[in-house]
């Protein structure tokens, strides 16, 4: 392990240990090791990038233009589904699963690619969605993105013939309502440790619950490479990936 990092993962395991409720908030830097871009917007997709019709990638993943133009929202999102495609959930995943047999573990995330679920974590708020989960806005009828290929662009409802969207969050849209609700619940129980990883916390949604656990009491750990806007409010920083703290966390707690 880096010995800089030595100190601060000693003493998250030693708060660990102690623990019953964790929550876990997670981003796009989770997915990192997957080999999945760190992308912003839908589950952190796209870093401010202009796409070839010269419109900003929040334009076209907002929900008026999804419809006036599926098409052009389809483009995107069927791009962003192929950079998806053949990865996994990595180690960190894995090791938060294991943490459910352990602790009271609730991860939150702000990805789209339905990795905590895959790897087994049973408590997971998806706040915006999974890319993975398609219906027909008309009928509601659900499909997986394999049922719907080849893809059209955008994919009509084999049924009805309706539109298809991806379960996810556009632009301009709000975040589930049954996810907040349960986020809410969650945290008025309270926590004992929170965890913010792989995410630059630039939502409010995501900011404010670590700022008020901290605030209460709670222990609050952020693990990101870079700081962010909540790095002055934490109690621990591991300035380094997901993974890797996750994985010298989880050893630290194995030998104690
Ligand atoms: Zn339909």
């Amino acid at each position: 392990m880096r010995d800089d990092l030595v100190p601060a993962v000693e003493r998250v395991a030693a708060r660990l240990r102690g623990a019953r409720r964790v929550a876990v908030l997670t981003g796009a830097g989770m997915s990192v090791a997957s080999g999945l871009p760190t992308y912003r917007g839908i589950g952190g997709l796209y870093n401010d990038m202009v796409v070839d019709e010269g419109m900003p990638i929040e334009e076209i993943l907002h929900a008026y233009t999804f419809a006036r133009n599926p098409a052009l929202t389809w483009k995107y999102i069927a791009q962003i589904e192929r950079a998806c495609r053949g990865a996994v959930a990595n180690e960190g995943h894995h090791v938060l699963a294991r943490w459910d047999a352990r602790f009271d573990v609730r991860v939150v995330t702000q990805n789209v690619d339905g990795f905590h679920r895959a790897a087994g974590s049973r408590h997971v708020i998806e706040l915006h969605g999974n890319l993975g989960e398609l219906k027909c806005i008309d009928c509601e009828r659900q499909y997986t993105l394999g049922e719907l290929e080849p893809l059209a662009l955008p994919p009509r409802c084999l049924h009805c013939d309706g539109l298809i969207r991806p379960n996810v969050v556009l632009f301009g849209e709000m975040l589930p309502s049954a996810a907040l609700d349960d986020f809410d619940t969650e945290l008025r129980r309270g926590f004992d440790v929170m965890f913010s990883i792989g995410t630059s916390a630039g939502f409010p949604y995501i900011q404010q619950p670590v700022i008020e656990a901290a605030r209460r009491g709670t222990y609050t750990v952020e693990i990101n490479p870079d700081g962010t806007l909540l790095s002055s409010s934490v109690a621990e920083h591991l300035a380094c990936p997901a993974l890797y703290a996750l994985q010298a966390i989880d050893a630290a707690l194995a030998v104690g």
